[in-house]
């Protein structure tokens, strides 16, 4: 179980075992492993759960080449805080390079396909190497962020890849998330206090209004329902849940 800095609810307390225990499973049952972080607040949660509790599973990130200094702080931040590297993950310098010379840098405000080429070359295929070599990925998405991801499945297969997913935040609220953080004394990203939820390049990121969803500030310019990157709608199946006290019987087998 995480060290508990604070007192916590004894239903997030739940949570938290619950997560720990996935986190175990994953572990054990993928020698290679490894967690997509964008830096943001659920991250930063998956983050502390794997480092403080020395899961054998590996950290990485896009640098896009477009991040807030902000985001990019998180990297130290992490190294200080938990003496861990995290993996950066560039695009290739040519592909940005014919981009810009072809369309211009930031080409991707004038239509949803040059906005998607921009993500392909500097998320998509990034996280495509970042996950070469792997067998499984972790992701902090959440059902709650958004209509895209309403059907969010705890552990999926991704068909693209050939590899699993497992999204171990799928039930869990914004308020859940936030308390986690606090109890545990979660070095954030500053741009969350700031209105941005969710955060990503920043040309792209803007900060929600009240009553806006979390995902508002994305790629705001678009339409709710195109408004993914790339790097979560390759084709996955879901997988049934496995119930926690069955999961150590089931990575001996
Ligand atoms: S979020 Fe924006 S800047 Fe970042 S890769 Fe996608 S289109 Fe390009």
């Amino acid at each position: 179980m995480s060290t508990v800095a604070n007192e916590i609810a004894p239903a997030l307390q739940a949570k938290i075992e619950r997560l720990d225990a996935l986190l175990d499973s994953i572990a054990a049952r993928h020698a290679n492993v490894k967690l997509a972080s964008s830096l943001a607040a659920e991250d930063m949660l998956l983050t502390h759960a794997i480092l403080s509790r020395g899961v054998k599973i590996g950290i990485f990130s896009l640098n896009t080449g477009r991040l807030h200094a902000e985001t990019l702080g998180m990297i130290e931040r992490v190294s200080e805080r938990y003496g861990y590297e995290i993996e950066q993950f560039r695009p290739q310098q040519d592909a940005v390079d014919e981009y810009v010379t072809q369309h211009g840098l930031n080409a991707f405000y004038e239509s949803i396909d040059l906005r998607k080429r921009c993500c392909e070359i500097r998320k998509v295929e990034p996280l495509n190497r970042a996950l070469s070599d792997v067998s499984a990925w972790v992701t902090g998405q959440r059902r709650e962020q958004s209509v895209t991801r309403a059907e969010l499945h705890e552990e999926e297969q991704d068909n693209a890849r050939g590899i699993a997913k497992f999204n171990p935040l799928a039930d869990w609220t914004e308020a859940d998330v936030w308390a986690y953080l606090s109890a545990l004394d979660v070095p954030v990203n500053p741009l969350h206090a700031r209105g941005y939820p969710s955060i990503g390049c920043e040309p792209c990121t803007r900060a929600v209004r009240p009553g806006e969803d979390s995902r508002a500030g994305r790629w705001w310019w678009e339409s709710r329902d195109t408004k993914e990157c790339g790097l979560h709608i390759t084709s996955v199946s879901a997988i049934p849940v496995v119930e926690v006290s069955s999961i150590g019987q089931a990575n001996q087998d």
